[in-house]
């Protein structure tokens, strides 16, 4: 059940009746509660080392009830300070990329990434670290379930669409089937920008493609 249907049932109040009222505003504080038991679950983890070095978990932030979930690779310095995904430099200029689309970080889009706590030094998630940590963004996604993810570099690509063979390169600007069943977006990841800022005209296309796919849905759920 999305906000904006409830809001339709809201308004409709009188003809329903306000038992089916209080049935569907149910439906809705279940997925805010999933989403919080879960991220209990995850300040709670102990699956791999990450959580001996981390200062914060970085489960993730925006709206329950997205159309849109970003996914990055790992928390790093910033993130790990303050226990949110996508704030340092890298989460600066995704908030402006979004901002060009007409999307608002907080209402729009949720954002989550593979690894829930930081690996040291902002190096590679390894294999293992990422067997341990996915199920967490695979439930995620679950109990989101946007109609769009977008991946934010290699890792989150890979993880997604299951093809970890291909370079980056191959992958990005297309739409791709998904293994957890929305449609995937591959783009580079913010950071990568930083480092290559030659590529910004390449995420910036990514980033209208995400616009144009929305139009194309039309707002349906
Ligand atoms: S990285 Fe993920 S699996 Fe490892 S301790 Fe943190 S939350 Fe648990």
């Amino acid at each position: 059940m999305r906000k904006d249907n409830l809001e339709v049932l809201l308004f409709l109040k009188e003809f329903l009746g306000i038992n089916e009222i209080l049935v569907e505003k149910e439906e809705v504080r279940t997925v805010e509660k999933e989403l919080e038991e879960l991220k209990e679950e995850v300040y709670r983890c102990k699956k791999c080392p990450l959580h001996l070095q981390k200062t914060n978990y970085v489960f993730g932030s925006g709206n329950p009830y997205a159309k849109v979930m970003f996914v990055g690779e790992a928390p790093g310095a910033d993130e790990d300070r303050e226990g949110l995904p996508f704030v340092g430099r890298a989460g600066k200029l995704l908030t402006q990329l979004l901002k060009e689309i007409g999307l608002d970080r907080e209402k729009d889009v949720y954002i989550a990434n593979v690894l829930k706590c930081r690996p040291p030094g902002n190096r590679d998630p390894l294999p293992a670290e990422i067997r341990a940590c996915s199920p967490y963004l695979v439930k995620q996604i679950k109990i989101i379930k946007p109609k769009l993810l977008v991946a934010l570099g290699r890792f989150a690509a890979y993880f997604l669409s299951g093809r970890d063979k291909v370079p980056l390169s191959k992958l990005r600007g297309k739409l791709h089937e998904s293994v957890f069943g929305p449609r995937l977006l591959v783009t580079y990841h913010p950071a990568a920008i930083l480092r290559n800022p030659g590529r910004m005209h390449e995420i910036k296309s990514d980033f209208r493609m995400i616009l144009k796919i929305l139009e194309e849905n039309g707002g349906e759920d």
